[in-house]
C-alpha cells in the first residue's frame, strides 16, 4: 500500500474499513489523486491482510465494485488440515460480501492475482452481460478470461447468482453424514434437503 493511501485511510478514519461508500471512495480519490481502478488496486493489501492462509501461505485480496457504487473487500480463507478445495477464495468472499449488503450486480472485480478456473466459473454464475476484471497489469472482460463459457444463460435463466428470485430454505436428508455437519433437526426444522430456487442438495 502506498504511503499516501495509508495516510489518507488513517486521516479519514477509514483504516479498518472493509466496505466503502461512494462518498468514501470519492474522498480517497481526492486525497490520493488516484483514479478509481488505481485506488482499488492500492486497497488490495488491506484485503490481503485479512486472509487466513495456513495451507498455501498465499494471501489473495479482492475488491468487488457493486452496481450501487459501493466497494467490498474479500480475502481467501483456508482451513488448517483441509485441502485447498475447501478454501473460500478472495473473489468469492468479495462477491459474497457484496451480496450480504443487497447488491444485485457487480461492475468490476479487482484482484491481486489472476483468478483461478473455479473463480472464473463462479463469476460466470453472476450471469452478467459484462464483468470486468482488473489485475495489477491488465484489465480484462470475464469473457476473455473464460472463453466458450457455460453458465445460467445456457440454461435459459435470465437471472444470475445475485438477482435471482428469493426463496425459502428447508432441509431434508436421511444421510447420517449430512447431520454430522449440520445442526440437529428440531421441531422447527424437520429433517426434510437444502432446497432453494434453482438448486437442491440432499
Ligand atoms: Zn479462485
Amino acid at each position: 500500500m502506498t504511503l499516501s493511501l495509508q495516510h489518507a485511510l488513517q486521516g479519514l478514519g477509514f483504516a479498518d474499513l472493509v466496505r466503502f461508500t461512494p462518498a468514501q471512495i470519492a474522498a480517497l480519490c481526492q486525497a490520493t489523486s488516484l483514479e478509481e481502478d488505481a485506488l482499488a488496486l492500492a486497497l488490495l493489501p488491506q484485503a490481503q491482510h485479512k486472509a487466513r492462509v495456513p495451507v498455501s501461505g498465499f494471501r489473495v485480496g479482492a475488491l468487488a465494485m457493486g452496481n450501487s457504487g459501493h466497494w467490498y473487500l474479500g480475502a481467501n480463507l483456508e482451513v488448517e488440515g483441509l485441502p485447498l478445495n475447501s478454501a473460500l477464495h478472495a473473489e468469492q468472499a468479495a462477491i459474497g460480501h457484496a451480496t450480504l449488503w443487497g447488491e444485485t450486480g457487480i461492475r468490476r472485480v479487482v484482484v491481486s492475482a489472476s483468478p483461478c478456473g473455479h473463480c472464473r466459473q463462479f463469476m460466470q454464475e453472476l450471469n452478467q452481460e459484462c464483468l470486468t476484471l482488473v489485475l495489477e497489469d491488465a484489465r480484462l472482460s470475464l469473457a476473455a478470461l473464460l472463453p466458450h463459457a457455460f453458465g445460467p444463460a445456457d440454461l435459459g435463466q435470465s437471472y444470475g447468482m445475485l438477482n435471482g428470485p428469493a426463496g425459502t430454505l428447508s432441509v431434508d436428508s436421511r444421510d447420517p453424514w449430512f447431520w454430522l455437519h449440520w445442526p440437529r433437526p428440531t421441531p422447527a426444522m424437520p429433517p426434510t434437503a437444502i432446497t432453494g430456487p434453482g438448486w437442491r442438495c440432499c
